[in-house]
């Protein structure tokens, strides 16, 4: 998969990225990643990008030419590409948007900064706006790298245990159960025994349970969403009369 960013600090970046998962499937050349600074596209001797914004108010926006000749540019490294723009106004990004992002072959993200971009670049160029949630960063690198991140997950060879994905938060509509590894017990306590037991369907229960009792507290919104199987609905009924109790 190919991603391209359209940003103002191509080394930031490439820098988060040169660590962890990410780092590894680049070298790998899983994924592919190129930065594109709109200001060697600008006309401005002094690479000037930003302006006044029409009709007053406070703060610069980015001018839609040497956004637009960027992502140009960007869209020549592939046949097909989809236009995702980093926007607080956009829709909320999550687990089944990157799992949408996954299936594009080849994605440009165009980060913003200031007070946001030209609205024509939207109108020309953009596919889709997207925020990663109901508050306002100074710039669209790090949604840029969160969106990276999640997708890349999901393209094969990422992760090296490709059941990964499958075994996580979100991916069946419920948080994760709590992980234990060695030592089996010291001074900040002991494994719950189940876990010790070998008996395969006993855990499977138990980290259902949990799993459905941490997204009762922490996400109910989510149980909301999720149609319950009938064993799903017993260990929940369980759940809120020992939380009541
Ligand atoms: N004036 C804009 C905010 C601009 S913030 C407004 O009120 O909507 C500057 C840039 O940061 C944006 O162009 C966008 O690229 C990025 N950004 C800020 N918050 C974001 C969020 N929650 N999700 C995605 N991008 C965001």
């Amino acid at each position: 998969m190919r991603f391209d960013v359209v940003t103002l600090f191509p080394s930031f970046i490439k820098e988060a990225f040169s660590y962890g998962v990410i780092g590894r499937a680049i070298k790998n050349r899983k994924i592919e990643l190129e930065t594109w600074d709109p200001r060697k596209f600008s006309d401005d001797r002094e690479g000037r990008i930003d302006d006044r914004p029409y009709g007053g108010g406070p703060g610069m926006i980015m001018q839609a030419r040497p956004l637009i000749k960027s992502i140009e540019a960007a869209e020549r490294k592939s046949k097909s590409s989809y236009i995702v723009s980093m926007c607080p106004k956009g829709k909320l990004f999550n687990h089944k948007k990157a799992q949408e992002f996954v299936s594009k072959p080849h994605l440009i993200l165009i980060c913003g900064r200031y007070e946001g971009i030209d609205q024509r670049v939207l109108d020309q160029k953009v596919h889709e706006e997207c925020s990663i949630g109901d508050y306002v960063l100074s710039g669209g690198e790090i949604p840029a790298l969160i969106i990276i991140e999640a997708v890349s997950r999901f393209v094969p060879g990422v992760l090296g245990d490709p059941d990964s994905t499958i075994d996580e938060s979100f991916s069946n509509g419920l948080l994760e159960y709590p992980q234990f590894t060695r030592p089996e017990s010291d001074d900040y306590g002991k494994v719950p025994k189940v876990l010790l037991s070998g008996d395969h369907k006993k855990i499977l229960q138990w980290r259902l349970k949990q799993s459905l009792l941490k997204t009762y507290r922490s996400r109910p919104d989510l149980l909301e969403q999720r149609e319950l199987t009938e064993e799903e609905s017993t260990l929940l009924e369980e759940i809120i009369s020992e939380e009541k109790g």
